[in-house]
This record gives C-alpha cells, structure tokens and sequence, in this order.
C-alpha cells in the first residue's frame, strides 16, 4: 500500500484533511478530522446541543466537498432551506480551507422533540442546495435536490448522484466531550476513467469497482471518524489495506474563516431606501449589524 508505508502512524492532530486515491478502482476520496476549529465556529452562538450537531455535521460535509476544489479562491456552498421543521435555514460555505457556518432554528419547536431530531423533524420539508463558485472561469454550478434521507450526508450524496452524476459515499462521525466536538469525515467516489469533467450522460451506481470501493468504505464506523486518537492515515489503512496502491496527500489544514467586514455591510445598508436606513439607525445615530455567521458587531454611519 505505497503512500501509507512512509507514514504509517500518521498525526492524530485536528483539523486535518487527507487527499487519496485508489488507481486500481478509479476512486478517489478525502478523509478529514476537526476540532477545535469547530468549537470555534459553534461558540458564536448560544445554539442548543441538537442545533450544535447538525451544524457541526453540515460544516464536515462542507470540509468534504469543498477540499475537492482545485483553485484557489473557488468556494463551495451549501446551504439547506426548510419548511416545517425546527430548522428554516443552515448556510455553510468554504474557502481555501476555511470553513463557517450558521442556523436559524425555532426553539420552541425543538423543546418540543427529543434531544437528538430525526433529518426530518429537523428539516420539515426542505431542499439542499449545493453551489460551486469557480474562480478561474467565473463559473457557479448549482444543484437542488430535496432533503432526504437519514442525514445531510446522505442528501449529499443523493446531489452527487443526481447532479454530478459521481457515486459518492459520504460519513461523518460527531463526539461530544462535554461542550467540545470532534467530527470525522470520509468521502469516496468513483471516476471511471480518470474523468472529471461535469457532462455525464449516466450514473453507473453498479460498476464492480464502485461496488467493491464503496463496500470498504461503507464499513467505517462513526466512532472511528471521530476518534481523535485513530490518525486519519491510519483510518485509510483499516478500510483499504487490501488494496494493492493508494495514494495519500496530506492537504492544508482547515480553519474557521470568515470573511465579513464593515466595507461589506455599509455597502449592502447602503442600497437600502432611506426611509428603511432611517429605521434601522440606532439612538446614537449609527447602524448596528451582526455577522450571522460569526456574530462580530458592526456600527457604523451610512
Ligand atoms: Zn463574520
């Protein structure tokens, strides 16, 4: 198994993402570990335990399926939109490894279920929408599809498959120490023929070598992900060691990042009437706003 014999033990470090490949089944997958990078990131807020834990799983997922971007300065966003449930909107985005995150819930509609809701409960009726900023082109992708299954993860798998046409398992794994999370992830897909462009006539879900990739990859268990004692190489090494290469990459580590200035939100106030600016300024005459993603006050005249 070349890539893992030069680091066989591998860091148990947080925040780190793993890039492999496994030449002999067209497959290729990123594994990753956070930590303190989310407490970070969840500690803006005063969210309740639930609402803690499927943003510390939507900012894993995100992790996954932004660290495929190539080009610098490309961002990947996902963002669920929902009706009914306890959650009406979560927005996670990514960008040259770093992540942030946000939600909007009803708590009195989550005191009324237990401690952990269902995709369901949470989400109602609703829709994950996945976008794609590229920066060398200036291109956006975007895909839509409903908010189904056991788990974002799984609704993220269903974009790929409908979207992208690209088999895609996608597990995570969350561990509460006391109020500190670790999350662990694991995406793996399938490229026949090395392709990677975006025009896909079908999706072959059955293909031999997905079949056996995504039957080793399928095997890791949740506890494992989010074991900060198990290195993510040495999480590879259970899954594929029967595998005669896989390649490994260590990739930049992840941080939180968030991208919110002044300049930013006196420009978007600033297209407001004035009648509605005139609303919004407070007693002292200045406009206060709050980063939904990272809660840092602005004020300032416009
Ligand atoms: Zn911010």
């Amino acid at each position: 198994m070349k890539g893992l014999e030069a680091i066989p033990q591998g860091e148990t470090g947080f925040n780190r993402v793993l890039s492999f490949t496994i030449p002999a089944r067209n497959a290729r997958g990123r594994t990753l570990r956070l930590g303190p990078v989310l407490d970070t990131i969840l500690s803006a807020h005063d969210y309740p335990t639930a609402i803690r834990h499927v943003l510390a799983e939507a900012l894993a997922v995100t992790a996954l399926i932004g660290s495929l971007l190539k080009e610098e300065d490309s961002q990947l966003t996902v963002q669920a939109q929902a009706e009914g449930g306890i959650v009406d909107l979560l927005v996670c985005d990514y960008l040259n490894g770093a992540i942030r995150g946000y939600v909007h819930h009803d708590a009195e509609k989550l005191a009324s279920h237990e401690a952990f809701p269902s995709l369901q409960a949470l989400f109602g009726k609703g829709y994950l929408v996945i976008t794609f900023d590229l920066a060398a082109t200036k291109q956006r992708y975007q895909g839509i599809v409903p908010l189904e299954g056991e788990s974002l993860a799984e609704a993220c798998q269903n974009y790929f498959a409908q979207s992208e046409q690209v088999p895609t398992l996608i597990r995570t794994g969350i561990r509460w120490d006391g109020r500190n999370c670790v999350a662990g992830g694991l995406l793996v897909q399938h490229l026949p023929e090395g392709e990677e462009g975006r025009d896909r006539l079908h999706v072959q879900m059955d293909h031999p070598e997905w079949e056996h990739v995504a039957i080793l990859a399928g095997t890791v268990r949740e506890d494992e992900l989010a074991d900060s004692a198990l290195s993510l190489e040495a999480l590879l090494w259970r899954l594929f060691h029967e595998e005669s290469e896989i390649r490994v990459e260590t990739l930049p580590p992840l941080s939180r990042g968030c991208r919110c200035t002044e300049d930013y939100y006196r420009e978007v106030v600033s297209r407001f009437p004035e009648e509605e600016r005139a609303q919004m300024r407070g007693d002292d005459g200045l406009v206060t706003v709050d980063c939904a993603f990272c809660s840092k006050l602005f004020k300032f005249s416009v």
